[in-house]
């Protein structure tokens, strides 16, 4: 019986594929080791192990073939120790293959450790098999002749191969919905390529084309593939944020005009702590096979976790529309995933090109976007909203660099007292020395420094700039009792904040009594302990507080009736709101009465004229914040603006007694 040998063809087909995978050396080549776990689920480590155990078995198959030929006594050991090799890593082979199709159809994804050892139970018992064969000759053995003889056990190995072949072939049915169409068409015919080729050699012992046919398929999974896995998305087969700028990029280049529908995800956060990996990915699978089948002339993108995009080129504005559309109907009901039953959130929005974005970067740049505002539930969230996102994230970057290139300064706004007739305080302002910064309100960025955490550098700043320019003892001489400073509720969230304002004080020796620290009302009413615990270390150590803003909140007399404040600030629209309507007016008036009358100081904000102050007097406001007296004023200013306060005042008193 003549030998039909393909098996040198498909060593040297494997041996290109093995080093044009290496030389390639795509990013994803780089192999983590960390964990069992980690590697079993890299796909492109079992690719190489495939393409190195076809490489293995071919190469000890031809030599085997080829000891044959030339057997002698001496060989014996030699004819054995190739077959060895062979069905070692011919029972790789289908192992790898089962885990490749699961790692590529992220059926492995989320599983543990435990499930990849009972997956590997089988590999090990043929494994087993073939290493005590070399005392037992029960899978094969060598005649007197010399000639290969199949053992009684070589069916298990065959029936374990299969069993893994099968493995393979369920998980691509079952999850086949999670991959492209184009990729699960690849995977598809590959497999039955494969296939086609264990069962003509089983059939035909004598055509040895089996590890060819595999050979072809691990070229046609490197082509097809491989390839692109670069740009796919691990979770949802989507292609990738990487796979969306090549395309967008070449749309832009040939001048064409389309609009991306963009799906982000807004409520997943709510479900990352109900629900494991695994379920969290079937539902991103479930949401991205969904999303495909409402476009199937497009492709999707997943550009982020829990963000898709899909580009409409044929009539962009009907369709993108339309599927904008149905997207928020659909996501205006419930999703089942396992057990449970959600309510995704989506926020929708449809990108013009070239009309609102132009060029591949700004594109770029507009995918980085997208923390805009959350609302509840599903919703059309308009360009223009993307846009000032991006002006928030302008503002970060600003905010940022203002911290990082000292660019921080403080300003001085007097406080003025009824009873002593001059400035007993300050209150501190951030004011920010760049050219964007200046333009913007305190009450734009603060905000944005409080959502960044870029507030706790600019909190210390102002506090050590405080305490510095309190450190000579001028200003105390000169009539300033204390200054009076900001401090945001998010500057609680780190737990060494009164650590850092002890060190700071004490190194430039300033008493407690000179520093008074300003709460929001809104911030002073907020449940979390830690805000509680720390005015409780902070009042403890002898610090004041006042409470900001009041009158522009739910106004808590809790609060009033806490004693955790010396001074009360009246919100400056309370009080121009008085100046046009009679009863909050009358309402101001007593809301005054009734602060002084628990001992508290009450400070009113924003006095610009002369009847504001007379009004805030006759009701018993006792210190007085505003552009009336002064606007805020740079350091320097600000002790003139005490000299000049401080010698008027001697003048004064001298021409009195004179
Ligand atoms: P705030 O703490 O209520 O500060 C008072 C604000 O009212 C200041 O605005 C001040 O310039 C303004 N103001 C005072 N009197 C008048 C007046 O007569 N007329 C008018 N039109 N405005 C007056 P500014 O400096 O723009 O600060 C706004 C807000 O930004 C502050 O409100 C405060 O909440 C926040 N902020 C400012 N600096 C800091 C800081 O260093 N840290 C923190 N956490 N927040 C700060
Ligand atoms: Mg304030
Ligand atoms: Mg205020």
């Amino acid at each position: 019986m003549s030998m039909i040998n393909f098996e040198p063809a498909a060593l040297v087909l494997t041996i290109f594929c093995l080093i044009y995978s290496l030389i390639t050396k795509r990013k994803q080549y780089t192999f983590s080791f960390e964990s069992f776990k980690s590697i079993m689920l890299n796909r492109h480590f079992v690719f190489i192990t495939l393409l190195i155990s076809v490489i293995l078995s071919a190469a000890t198959s031809v030599f085997s073939v080829y000891l044959q030929s030339i057997a002698t006594a001496e060989l014996v050991f030699w004819q054995y120790f190739f077959h060895e090799i062979y069905y070692i890593f011919h029972d790789a082979l289908s192992t790898a293959f089962a885990l490749y199709i699961m790692n590529v159809t992220s059926a492995s994804a989320g599983r543990g450790r435990r499930f990849f050892l009972i997956f590997l139970i089988p590999f090990f018992v043929s494994e087993i098999l073939v290493f005590i064969n070399i005392f037992s000759h029960i899978v094969f053995y060598m005649d007197d002749e010399f000639v290969y003889h199949r053992g009684p056990v070589l069916p298990v190995l065959y029936v374990i191969g299969l069993l893994y072949l099968i493995l393979a072939f369920v998980y691509f049915f079952r999850y086949k919905k999670a991959i492209s169409h184009a990729d699960s068409r690849a995977i598809g015919i590959l497999m039955l390529l494969s296939a086609a080729g264990v069962i003509i050699q089983a059939l035909r012992s004598e055509i040895a084309v089996e590890l060819f046919a595999e050979s072809l398929t691990l070229l046609g999974m490197m082509i097809m593939l491989e390839e692109r896995g670069g740009y796919t998305d691990a979770v949802t087969g989507a292609l990738n944020r990487e796979a969306l700028i090549s395309t967008t990029r070449r749309l832009i280049g040939t001048n064409q005009s389309f609009n991306i529908v963009l799906v982000k995800l807004t409520n997943m956060d709510l479900f990352t702590r109900l629900f494991d990996g695994r379920e969290m990915d079937n539902l991103m699978m479930d949401v991205a096979a969904w999303l495909t089948s409402i476009s199937s002339e497009e492709t999707l993108y997943s550009y982020r976790s829990e963000n898709f995009a899909i580009i409409y080129q044929r009539d962009p504005e009907n369709r993108s529309t339309e599927a904008a559309d149905t997207i928020l109907e659909r996501f205006g009901k419930e999703w089942k995933s396992g057990e449970a039953t959600l309510k995704l959130d989506v926020a929708v929005s449809i990108v013009r090109i070239p009309i609102d974005i132009s060029t591949t970067e700004d594109l770029i740049e507009m995918l980085t976007l997208g923390d805009y505002k959350k609302g509840s539930g599903s919703r059309l969230v308009p360009y223009d909203e993307i846009l000032a996102s991006r002006h928030d994230r302008e503002i970060e970057q600003a905010l940022r660099d203002a911290v990082d290139n000292k660019k921080l300064r403080v300003w001085y706004q007097p406080i003025w007292s009824v009873e002593k007739q001059r400035t007993i305080a300050a209150e501190a302002l951030l004011r920010i020395d760049s050219e964007m910064l200046r333009q913007i309100s305190p009450e734009v960025y603060i905000p944005i420094a409080e959502q960044t955490g870029i507030i706790r550098d600019i909190g210390l700043f102002v506090f050590e700039d405080v305490c510095r320019l309190l450190q000579s003892g001028h200003l105390q001489k000169l009539g300033l009792s204390y200054i009076e400073l900001n401090l945001s509720v998010y500057q609680f969230m780190y737990d060494d904040l009164v650590e850092l304002f002890e060190n700071i004080r004490k190194k430039y020796s300033i008493p407690v009594e000179s520093l008074n620290l300003e709460i929001t009302e809104s911030a002073s009413t907020s449940d979390a302990p830690i805000v509680e615990q720390t005015m409780k270390a902070l009042r403890d150590l002898g610090y004041t507080f006042s409470l900001d803003d009041f009158g522009t909140g739910y106004s808590n007399l809790k609060e009033l009736i806490s004693s955790t404040y010396t001074n009360v600030k009246i919100d400056k629209s309370l009080l121009w709101k008085a100046d046009h309507n009679d009863n909050i007016s009358s309402l101001l008036e007593g809301l005054i009465r009734l602060i002084r009358s628990l001992d508290y100081n009450v400070v009113q904000e924003g006095v610009e004229t002369v009847s504001q102050l007379e009004r805030t007097a006759a009701s018993g406001g006792n210190l007085i914040q505003g552009y009336y007296f002064s606007r805020p004023l740079p350091e320097n200013d600000f002790v003139s603006y005490l000299e000049n306060e401080a010698k008027k005042a001697f003048e004064a008193k001298k021409a009195v007694e004179a």
